[in-house]
């Protein structure tokens, strides 16, 4: 079969798919061909077991700057926007309450530090007190023998937030009203793996076991895999893919009733373990993720291994990025712990004293290994800058092909990546966007405003919340360091330019 294209996207991920939606929606582009190697949607890390459901907003994500919140709110409103436009609730996408929690004196201090200053981004997040998460979330606060947790405790979270979706289903509806856009062309290949992409004279020719497609503009959204196209067409020769599987712990009935964070040691470049409602699987918890390099770029399936080392492109250079890695402690205990959390048998008995951070009565009988349900992270490695790159890389080689790789938030950022990637497509091929009804249909219009809310209500309530944490902590015991001037824990790692953002305007 020989067929011609003026967009062809690689992968029917969420990240292929939100492109094929974006481009047929808002673009005068009139064909697009989207070709997937295996034989359904979203089969890999967009699928409902391979990630934790999250839509990062930025307010329970501990690591997250202010700036990254921010841009990470705004993509995160695209996924929300999407869709309640088509009436997907409870189908696609789901409300829980959400928390991000601080245990002990530390972490106590650093949330509501963080609390200050975000919640002017974030004005539904609230500060939950141990009798508040007595109520919301009490199986954070009561041990085996019905005793609350000594340590002191704070949630900063939300109710009634859109929190969680079912990207796999969500990839699905995406392409189903991409084929619905009127005069477009929108056709899905599945089964088809692009075997080769070839560079032509105006046009790329993908190459897969029975077909030619030609296309003008191609975009690879192949997960870990689209490094490794890239560099056999030698693009993007100074990255190298490092693939970080998650796994997950599945209890055996729902026992969080939303989504539970916990402080992130913001060295550590995974978000920390928490645990969230399965929403394809009753709601029962899930925990996780850990973080283990495999050898491979693909969970559960066969193969991928070859594919693994020629994008790796193993030198001194990454010797020397994984032995910096290794130098610091943290991240070298972090790395150990996550071996040891697949190793069948001490797994359970290892991963559970982990959970109990947050659930300090749950019992070995509550928990399992969540066998098939995890993905790989397609982490870059920066051969240039000899680092390993936290978020996600997009190669765009100027002359019609660009090259996504999709770590987390990369379910979240969907829509807007796939509107970063229109921008350099239309330019290309001359075509047009049409940004009003793009931003009408997908842009949150308070988003910018919320930055402006007056500090100074919130100060005054802040100091009735720390005044009440202290008095209900007495009970327990008497920190002397609590009456202390605490505030620069952690050196604030999620607002490196605070006192330069003082004078902006948003
Ligand atoms: C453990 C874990 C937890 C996560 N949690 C979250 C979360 O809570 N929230 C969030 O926003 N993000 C999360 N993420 C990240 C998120 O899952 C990914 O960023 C996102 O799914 C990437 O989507 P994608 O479409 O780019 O890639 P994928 O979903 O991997 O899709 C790539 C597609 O390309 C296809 N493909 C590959 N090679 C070829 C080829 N040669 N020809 C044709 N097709 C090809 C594959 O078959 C696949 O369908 C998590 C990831 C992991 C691993």
């Amino acid at each position: 079969m020989n067929k011609k294209y003026e967009v062809a996207i690689i992968g029917a991920g969420i990240s292929g798919s939100a492109l094929a939606y974006e481009l047929a929606r808002y673009t005068d582009i009139k064909s697009i061909c989207i070709l997937e190697k295996y034989d359904d949607i979203a089969t890999l890390n967009s699928s409902e077991k391979a990630n934790s459901q999250t839509i990062h907003f930025g307010d329970i994500e501990t690591n997250y700057t202010f700036e990254k919140a921010i841009l990470t709110k705004q993509a995160a409103k695209m996924v929300e926007k999407y869709c309640l436009q088509y009436n997907l609730e409870n189908e696609v996408i789901f409300s829980h309450q959400k928390m991000a929690l601080g245990i002990g004196d530390k972490e106590v201090e650093f949330m509501l530090e963080r609390y200050e200053e975000f919640k002017s981004l974030f004005p539904n997040l609230q500060v939950w007190t141990k009798e508040d998460l007595k109520k919301i979330e009490p199986r954070l606060i009561y041990d085996f023998d019905h005793k609350e947790r000594k340590e002191r405790i704070v949630g900063v979270g939300s109710i009634g937030e859109w929190t969680t979706v079912n990207y796999k289903k969500m990839s699905i509806s995406l392409i189903e009203n991409a084929k619905r856009e009127k005069n477009k062309q929108v056709d899905l290949f599945t089964n088809s793996e692009v075997l080769d992409i070839t560079k032509l004279e105006n046009q790329f020719l993908l190459t897969t076991k029975d077909k030619k497609i030609y296309a003008d503009f191609v975009v690879v959204n192949a997960g870990a895999h689209s490094l490794y196209l890239a560099h056999k067409m030698g693009y993007g020769l100074d990255y190298s893919c490092l693939p970080i599987a998650g796994s997950f712990y599945m209890t055996v009935k729902k026992i969080l009733n939303g989504k539970v964070y916990m402080v992130q040691n913001p060295k550590l470049p995974f978000a920390a373990l928490h645990g969230d409602p399965d929403v394809a699987q009753n709601g029962n918890t899930r925990f996780g993720p850990t973080a283990l390099v495999l050898p491979k770029l693909e969970r559960y399936k066969n193969g991928t291994y070859l594919d693994f080392f020629k994008t790796l492109r193993f030198d001194r250079v990454i010797l020397k990025i994984f032995t910096d890695l290794l130098k610091d402690s943290d991240i070298r205990n972090y790395i150990f712990k996550n071996i040891l959390f697949e190793i069948p048998i001490i797994n359970k008995y290892l991963f559970i004293q982990d959970a109990r951070k947050i659930i300090p009565s749950l019992k070995m009988s509550e928990i399992k290994y969540a066998k098939n349900f995890g993905g790989v992270r397609p982490q870059v490695l920066d051969k240039n800058k000899q680092k390993l790159m936290l978020g996600e890389a997009s190669i765009n080689s100027g002359d019609g092909i660009i090259f996504n790789m999709t770590p987390s938030p990369g379910a979240t950022s969907c829509l807007a990546n796939a509107k970063r990637d229109i921008l350099q497509i239309v330019k290309f091929l001359n075509k047009n966007f049409n940004y009003e009804k793009f931003e009408n249909e997908l842009i949150d219009k308070e988003h910018f405003d919320e930055v402006k809310i007056n500090d100074e209500n919130h100060k005054l309530f802040m100091s009735k919340i720390r005044e009440e944490i202290r008095l209900f902590e007495e009970k327990y015991y008497y920190s002397s360091s609590y009456t202390e001037d605490l505030p620069d824990y952690w050196e604030k790692p999620y607002s490196p330019w605070r006192n330069k953002r003082d004078h902006w305007s948003f």
